[in-house]
């Protein structure tokens, strides 16, 4: 018979404490001062191409070079490829040979959002407006009667881009989508949350002066298209090869006397992405080759050759393996090495809103303040449509986070059947790889203001540095 042990029973329960109740006055001012550094990077961030654009001077400054730049890679190289300008893949050479695998954190950096329609330009009763195309999973009604800001491109036929930015300096102009007053909606508030405010209704406010004081048809469109043509050398044709987003126009800020969170447009997924981020920027001779995959698209399916189900990431990939053994390229050595990687794949999840208890299982929640939240599997119904980490691959992350005081939380999304959602993690695990679904909780995932725990965010990177550097 086995020896008794003499164990405490408080010991076999399972704690996931509060962050700020667990953690030292230092360790606090680390976590405010990192979220300093978020805040900063995000309110420059707020677009996928914005955020490639930052990630990429950051990553210049401190001497990663563009892949195509070398034909050989040794420990210690620090290279890039930019995917179509929305996407990012990024990698530290490490001192290992690459068929030992790589060590991937994988986020996304589109959020939700509305997109221009692509003639998007109208006047209706001397207001000018432009039409959109919601992007992602959003209640609509949330875009009503806020701030928003106008972020993205125009190509023109001669190749050249024009970048548009308004409504994020203080003395910009900011965009606004109208709602009914309260005294005329009676039978507008009868309606279904999710039918009050329609997706044709989106429509946003962008002007509403004449081109002149003559009674000239379209005048207020008119003015319009002069301005966009004095300022940018654009014209209405040109809207249809335009990436022009609707995001709200708020700057991240801090929530509560204390402190204690952010509210932000776009946490999900940029803050998995930038503590992802920093902790590839800590690394300068790895053990393993270190990997962060930036996508786009996720928001809707992680389709299209900048999202995660594109074959631009596995290229990327690819060539690090090519470049790093050094021997003529073999598909099945290829595939080995990415059987034996093990991957992060860096979302955001629900945290438990104590006002929503209904939704959420108490006990299988994640909670604000209380560290990175493991999450198993997502999916909906039964679990459809989720990549399930092995429980192996469980074992293995859980023991080098405690071993380095990492400390995590797990749950799921919500009740069994309340809904569900996906990542990215099924189409990483696809080529054989190792994954699990970790990040930041949040609460209002996916309204135009979001909101998540500093104590979280640098638990993340503490994280997320953990398994590049352990696993
Ligand atoms: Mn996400
Ligand atoms: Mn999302």
């Amino acid at each position: 018979m086995a020896k008794k042990k003499n164990t405490d029973s408080k010991e076999l329960f399972a704690e996931f404490p509060n962050l700020y109740k667990v953690s030292s006055d230092d360790d606090i001012d680390t976590c405010m001062e990192f979220a300093e550094d978020y805040k900063a990077f995000l309110n420059v961030s707020k677009t996928e191409r914005e955020f490639v654009i930052t990630s990429v001077e950051a990553a210049e400054s401190i001497g990663f070079v563009d892949i195509d730049t070398k034909e050989n890679l040794e420990a210690g190289d620090k290279v890039y490829t930019s995917i179509r300008g929305k996407g990012l893949a990024l990698a530290v050479i490490g001192k290992k040979p690459a068929i030992n695998g790589f060590n991937i954190l994988g986020a996304h950096i589109d959020s939700p959002r509305l997109d221009l329609k692509p003639n998007p330009i109208y006047e209706d009763e001397e207001t000018c407006y432009f039409k959109t195309h919601y992007y992602g999973g959003i209640k609509k009604y949330q875009w009503t009667t806020i701030p928003l800001a106008i972020h993205g491109v125009v190509f023109t036929k001669d190749g050249k881009k024009h970048e548009i930015v308004v409504g994020e300096k203080e003395d910009d102009p900011i965009f606004y989508i109208t709602d009914l007053l309260p005294h005329l909606g009676g039978d507008q508030m009868k309606r279904n949350a999710s039918e009050f405010i329609s997706g044709e209704d989106l429509n946003v406010i962008i002007g509403g002066r004449p081109i002149s004081k003559e009674d000239t048809k379209n005048a207020y469109k008119a003015n319009i298209l002069k301005f966009l043509n004095d300022n940018y050398g654009i014209k209405e044709k040109d809207f249809v090869s335009g990436e022009i987003e609707i995001v709200s126009a708020m700057k991240a800020r801090d929530v509560g006397f204390d402190r204690a969170f952010i509210a932000a447009y776009g946490h999900d997924d940029k803050v998995c992405a930038y503590p992802a981020l920093m902790a590839l920027f800590d690394q300068e001779k790895p053990n393993k080759t270190c990997v962060v995959l930036l996508t786009d698209k996720e928001e809707i399916g992680s389709y299209a050759n900048s999202g995660a189900q594109s074959v631009l990431y596995e290229n990327f990939m690819m060539e690090i393996f090519a470049k790093q053994s050094g021997e003529a390229f073999n598909l099945l050595s290829y595939r080995k090495c990415i059987a034996n990687s093990k991957m992060l794949s860096a979302d955001v999840s629900n945290a438990y809103d104590p006002k929503y208890a209904s939704v959420s299982d108490a006990r299988n929640s994640a909670y604000m303040s209380h560290g990175i939240k493991l999450e198993k599997y997502v999916g909906s119904r039964g679990k459809s449509g989720t990549n399930e980490a092995n429980g192996d691959f469980v074992a293995e992350i859980t023991r080098i986070f405690e071993e380095n005081s990492v400390l995590w939380q797990t749950g799921e999304l919500g009740k069994v059947d309340a809904g569900g959602g996906g990542t990215i993690s099924a189409y990483m695990a696809k080529h054989g790889m190792e994954v699990i679904d970790c990040g930041v909780p949040v609460w209002s995932m996916h309204a135009p203001y979001e909101v998540i725990s500093k104590m979280d965010l640098y638990c993340t990177y503490l994280a997320y540095k953990c398994f590049i550097e352990n696993i």
